[in-house]
């Protein structure tokens, strides 16, 4: 994904996300080095309240000054600490926000590749870790830094042979910081892919806790979970260990370093080369290395941790997005139906792939009924997709009214379509938020008449708090008839210009499927529909029938043409159940 160096690109990166706060970042470093400075003003004070003792002179001045000083260090110094949390906390929020901006308007096939769960860790979890990074990593980097040069500088002016020897020392550190850092940077990563690992496996269990708990396999799920958290527990101790090597080479070396400048010293001050003073100041600059020394090497541990984050985000921020195109249109008003047409459409999901899609060509005018029928798997879904512009064709060209849909703004597209999907989804939320889902606007006036359109009203009417009654995580406390027909109302909210019906009526009991099937039947009358079905009942009531095998289009005709003239079709209406599917209960309704 990165084609310069992967650590350079993820601070730069970093670095990013820190830029527009720079004033703040530096205002804060700054506040906290002067409260440092405060503080060292502090000990001179004590002095002379001593001194002032010592001489029966008043103490009060000093004290008050010693006050001042101490208040005004601490204030200084919180708000200092303020200004750069703060910019922490800003930081996280750029890059979650970022990441959501993003999430949202990934591209199908881009959302095919991720996992949900680790997607929701990359936005919770490895946010955090740009908190310090940014902030803590960038001020101490920056001033520790300049701190170092200063002293080094310092050290050159006194005596370069002793400076020679300094920085030898300080090589060997420098050299067994430099292989910890990367390793660092590794198991950060990998502990953050666990994590993400955890989410995944847990979002999977959520989502079908039902299935988990019929299965038993309770004890299994928690096992795969373990392993993935006990793969993050393993990671962070690596980080830990090498943060403890990075942390003890910088402070051991310079130890080292005092005692070999105490001993090179030593042997020139013995021969005259320096004066004793030389080499007690030189050894005062070496004490003060460690400080700088020490921070400098957690900030880079800090930016290091970060810079794995980092990585993490822009894999996701790389992703393919459709936002380009959203962002430059308005949704346009809703018209009247819309023709469709396919012509010799080709379509795989993934280039490796067989084709789902060969060649298929169809027309249909605006208004009217037209059912899909096909063995499951044929493509009839995959059809659906395609006019919703989910997924791009590999050649050939799907027309909504004589425009290609490729050309077609996706608001404006997706605009005039409601589409209701095999398995009715539902989401958590009142049953308002869920009807109003597709057309914000609508009011609850319109929200009722949909629901009676859509035999809805007798739960309406059971619901202790009507539409404001919550539906639980995807709706369970609904049944599948219920979500079905909350799917079609809400489609039907959008007034749309052509409706796509994939399976929406197949958990509905006979009677309910019926009023549905006249009320679909009525829609047609205004607007294009198209319909996935697998009961013959509604099947006989559409004004052509395509049927679809294996990708292709076998024929196209209304039933009585097609049961004499095509096998498959007919093999399928002799078992009433037209798309094949075993999961659903044999009905006896007559062939008209
Ligand atoms: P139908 O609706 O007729 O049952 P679909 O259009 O759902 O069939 O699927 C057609 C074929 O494409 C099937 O073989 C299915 O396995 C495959 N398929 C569907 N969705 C995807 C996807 N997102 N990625 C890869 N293959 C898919």
């Amino acid at each position: 994904m990165q084609t310069e160096n992967p650590t350079t690109a993820s601070w730069k990166a970093l670095a990013g996300y820190a830029r527009p706060y720079w004033r703040t970042l530096l205002a804060g470093g700054f506040l906290i080095t002067v409260g440092g400075f405060v503080g060292l003003a502090q000990p001179l004070i004590a002095k002379r309240i001593v001194d002032a003792l010592g001489n029966d002179e008043t103490i009060r001045d000093p004290i008050l000054l010693l006050i001042g000083l101490i208040v005004a260090g601490a204030i200084i110094s919180a708000f200092g600490s303020y200004l750069l949390e703060r910019t922490a906390e800003s930081v996280v929020r750029g890059a979650r926000m970022r990441l959501l901006d993003k999430v949202l308007w990934l591209r199908l096939p881009a959302m095919e590749r991720t996992q949900p769960g680790d997607l929701m860790s990359r936005v919770s979890s490895d946010t955090t870790l740009l908190r310090q990074a940014a902030t803590y990593g960038v001020v101490q980097g920056l001033t520790q830094s300049v701190m170092l040069i200063g002293i080094v500088v310092m050290m050159a002016y006194l005596d370069l042979v002793l400076l020679g020897v300094t920085l030898g020392v300080l090589l060997v550190m420098g050299g067994i910081v430099a292989l910890a850092v990367p390793r660092i940077q590794r198991a950060t990563k990998a502990a953050q892919e666990s994590v993400g690992a955890i989410g995944a496996e847990l979002e999977r269990v959520l989502g079908a806790f039902r299935t988990v708990k019929a299965s038993g396999a309770e004890e299994r799920e928690q096992a795969e979970m373990a392993t993935a958290t006990h793969q993050a527990w393993a990671h962070g101790v690596e980080v830990a260990k090498w943060q403890a090597i990075a942390g003890t080479a910088a402070w051991g070396s310079v130890q080292i370093a005092f005692l070999v400048v105490l001993g090179v010293g030593g042997a020139r001050v013995a021969n005259g080369s320096i004066p004793v003073s030389t080499l007690v100041a030189f050894l005062l600059y070496l004490f003060y290395l460690v400080g700088p020394i020490g921070q400098l090497v957690e900030a880079i541990v800090q930016f290091q941790r970060g810079s794995a984050a980092m990585s993490r985000i822009d894999e996701v921020l790389s992703l393919e997005d459709e936002r380009v195109e959203t962002a430059q249109s308005v949704i346009e008003p809703a018209g009247g139906p819309v023709s469709v047409a396919f012509e010799d459409v080709w379509f795989r999901y993934r280039p490796e792939l067989e084709p789902v899609l060969r060649g298929v060509s169809f027309s249909l005018p605006p208004r009217g009924m037209t059912a899909l029928v096909g063995p499951s798997g044929a493509g009839k879904t995959t059809i659906f997709s395609l006019i919703e512009r989910f997924y791009v064709p590999e050649s050939g060209i799907v027309r909504l009214d004589g425009e290609d849909v490729e050309a077609a703004p996706l608001p404006q597209l997706r605009g005039m379509i409601g589409y209701v999907e095999q398995d009715a989804p539902v989401m958590a939320g009142t049953l308002r938020d869920n009807l109003r889902f597709a057309a914000p606007g609508v009011s609850d006036t319109e929200i009722v008449e949909a629901m009676e359109r859509t035999r809805l009203t007798a739960l309406l009417a059971r619901l202790p708090d009507g539409l404001d009654t919550s539906v639980g995580h995807r709706g369970f406390t609904l049944s599948g008839g219920e979500r079905q027909r909350i799917a079609i109302a809400r489609a039907l909210l959008r007034r749309p210009r052509l409706l796509l019906l994939d399976e929406a009526t197949s958990q509905l009991d006979a009677l309910n499927e019926l009023a549905l099937r006249e009320t679909i039947a009525d829609l047609a009358t205004e607007t294009t529909v198209l319909v996935v079905a697998h009961r013959l009942s509604t099947v006989t009531l559409a004004d052509r029938i395509i049927v679809l095998e294996a990708g292709e289009v076998r024929a196209i005709g209304t039933h009585d043409e097609l049961v004499d003239l095509d096998e498959l079709y007919r093999e399928l209406a002799a078992t009433q159940l037209l798309t094949e599917r075993v999961d659903s209960p044999v009905e006896p309704v007559a062939i008209s």
